[in-house]
């Protein structure tokens, strides 16, 4: 029986009730996908039970993104998880950010660029509610999925840098058949958005072909151009960047990854792949 808990306390309590054993936690906000429950499978190899939290967190939203919008399906969440979480923990904002709130924290290295160029606050959000959850739970092991690659490096640094006891583990992007990656934003799209929008991961697999006979920059303009063309509404980024540093590149001698953020309407998708 998976417990429910819903403050920092209650959290530890159920914690410790586990013990001895080693924990694994994989943070969402909910709205949970197979691409969240391959999270899930992922920590339960490494840990004897895993700890899900559960938290739209309103500060990696900027005013006019869709934090009121953003599904919250505690109940389906639940169901979807089965027994494979022993805790979730899905706290209030109130919980998190109680009165007086007054600490962020924020991480430079992977942050720069990218997603933070069209959502400056976003990093900072997450890496205080990340930091936040990961000190609440105490986990030996936490699961962050490439999908958000640029976040999952950002995690990275902010545990190494604040020598957090945890190993944070990345897992494999899971795509619906036609190559479009599990998204809780996918909700949004209309059947005709849904169309263009599998034109995104098309379009990357493409452009990693292009990238190794030709200039990088030239192929990161193919790619915007093709998106534009393809019926995205707005193309904010299309960026091949170093793997393990998100720094620039200008030729593919090291693991190196693809990155794009587009909207189709008014959903904002992203996606990332491996060169
Ligand atoms: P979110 O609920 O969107 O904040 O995502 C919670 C975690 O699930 C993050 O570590 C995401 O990178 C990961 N995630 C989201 N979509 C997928 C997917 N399609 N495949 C694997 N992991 C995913």
């Amino acid at each position: 029986m998976t417990k429910v808990v819903t403050t920092v306390a209650e959290l530890r309590a159920a914690k410790a009730l586990l013990k001895p054993a080693r924990i694994g936690m994989v943070p969402t906000m909910g709205a949970l996908h197979d691409g969240h429950v391959s999270l899930v499978t992922e920590a339960r190899k490494h840990a004897d039970h895993v700890v899900v939290s559960i938290f739209v967190n309103p500060t990696q939203f900027a005013p006019g993104e869709d934090f009121d919008a953003y599904p919250r399906t505690l109940e389906a969440d639940l169901k979807k998880l089965g027994d494979a979480a022993a805790i979730v923990f899905a706290p209030t904002a109130r919980e998190m950010y109680p009165e007086g709130f007054a600490t962020t924290v924020t991480v430079g290295g992977p942050s720069a660029g990218l997603e933070t160029n069209f959502r400056p606050h976003f990093f900072a959000g997450v890496a205080t509610a990340v930091a936040k959850l990961l000190i609440a739970a105490l986990p030996d092991i936490a699961v962050f999925g490439e999908k958000d690659y640029q976040q999952l490096l950002v995690v990275k640094r902010l545990v190494r840098d604040l020598d957090l006891p945890i190993r944070v583990i990345g897992a494999p992007t899971l795509r619906e058949a036609d190559g479009l990656a599990l998204s809780s934003r996918n909700a949004y799209l209309s059947a005709d958005e849904r169309k263009i929008a599998t034109l995104l991961n098309i379009i990357l697999t493409d452009t990693i072909a292009t990238a190794r006979s030709s200039d990088l920059r030239a192929a990161e303009a193919t790619a915007i151009e093709a998106l534009w063309k393809a019926g995205f509404s707005h193309v904010d980024y299309v960026a091949i960047r170093d793997a393990e540093s998100m720094d620039h590149i200008t030729a593919l001698e090291r693991p190196a990854r693809i990155l794009a953020a587009a909207k189709v309407g008014k959903t904002r998708l992203i996606d990332n792949m491996a060169i």
